[in-house]
């Protein structure tokens, strides 16, 4: 087969790990960003800067590559959806549609009977004041958040009225859930139905932002089998195509709950870069261009802490690593606080 060449919108770091990733199966990758800066810019083959709007650009990316994906969910749909006219895009637009939507996310979940946190649709201030029961919760943005983005924690009934938001917006208001853990399941699903899972991976967030991921999780089998039985029902009732990311609350008492579905690669399957023989960005590449796939093997139990803000750079300035130890630069040419700037990996 001719070499195939593969269209990413978006261009952070996850866009920089799957161009690595294709580049080492041979694929080229011609990334799509409106950030003129974009990290992947670094690692792809080819690089266009334009608004996800812009009609004419969208038609030129579309006729430089074979197939089109996307390395984060917001995406406008309709440009998805005039993309996928041109060449297939994977996962399918209606996926990115649903995941996209906080409220519909959550609706789609619970009917497939699994868990989620209590929930409730919020267009206006006076919608909280009779919501005492929810309470303590977190008010979020229904679209466009992320890394704890439009996100306003409410203690009480008392606080409501001095709150301070853009009721422009559309929000859900989420019961607080008593937490014990985080986990999260990455799961790459390949057209034949196929799948490749990787275990559960335990997470610790300061301020809604990821910080450590480990595997082993220290779980119960319960939770373990539980935490896959999910991720598992969620991508085949998606039929989706890729890697797909679930992630999940534990409550004190052991109960499961899925938290939120990112229809992408994830920032807590970096680990499998080192701890695996095939990365989660390398079975995305594989799903979405349909080459073979290879079965999953563990080599190693690993840990990852993202490097945020400042922390990278004592890194950056040559800070020695142990044989064990992998440092990823994002290439960020600003240093800001609570950006995602590179990450460690350590093989234990
Ligand atoms: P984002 O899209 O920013 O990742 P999440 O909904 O995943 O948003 O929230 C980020 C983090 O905030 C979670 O991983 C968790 O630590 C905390 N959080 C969010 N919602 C709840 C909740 N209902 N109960 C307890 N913690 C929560
Ligand atoms: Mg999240």
């Amino acid at each position: 087969m001719s070499q195939i060449t593969l269209g990413i919108l978006g261009g952070g770091q996850l866009g920089s790990m799957l161009s690595v990733a294709a580049k080492k199966l041979n694929i080229k990758t011609v990334i799509y960003c409106n950030d003129e800066e974009a990290p992947a810019k670094n690692f792809c083959d080819d690089f266009i800067y334009a608004e996800y709007d812009n009609n004419e650009k969208i038609n030129d990316f579309a006729k430089k590559v074979d197939i089109i994906t996307y390395e984060f969910e917001n995406i406008p749909f309709e440009t998805l959806n005039e993309l996928n006219k041109l060449k297939t895009v994977l996962p399918k637009p209606s996926v990115n549609r649903l995941i996209q939507h906080r409220l519909a996310e959550k609706d789609f979940i619970n009917k497939l009977n699994i868990r989620t946190t209590r929930y409730v649709y919020i267009e206006r201030k006076e919608d909280l004041l009779p919501l005492g029961d929810f309470l303590p919760g977190i008010l979020k943005t229904t679209t466009m958040g992320y890394d704890g983005k439009g996100q306003f924690p409410i203690k009480n009934i008392e606080e409501i009225s001095s709150l301070n938001i853009n009721f422009d917006n559309e929000y859900i208001l989420e019961k607080l859930v008593k937490l014990k853990k985080e986990i999260s399941i990455i799961v790459t699903r390949f057209k034949n139905n196929k799948y490749e899972i990787y275990e559960p991976v335990e997470n610790t967030h300061e301020n809604q932002i990821l910080k450590h991921s480990k595997i082993p999780a220290e779980i119960s089998k319960k939770i373990f089998d539980q935490s896959k039985e999910w991720a598992v029902l969620i991508a085949e009732e998606l039929k989706y195509v890729g890697t797909l990311c679930i992630e999940f609350f534990i409550d004190r008492n052991d109960n499961l709950y899925v938290n939120e579905i990112a229809p992408r690669v994830h920032n807590s399957g970096h680990l499998t870069i080192n701890a695996y023989n095939v990365s989660q960005f390398e079975n995305h590449v594989r799903a979405v261009c349909s080459l073979e796939q290879v079965p999953i093997k563990k080599l190693s139990n690993a840990k990852m802490i993202n490097l945020i803000g400042n922390q990278i750079i004592p890194y950056r300035e040559g800070l020695k690593l142990k044989d064990n130890q992998f440092f990823f630069d994002y290439l960020k040419k600003d240093i800001k606080e609570k950006r995602k700037m590179g990450h460690l990996t350590i093989l234990e």
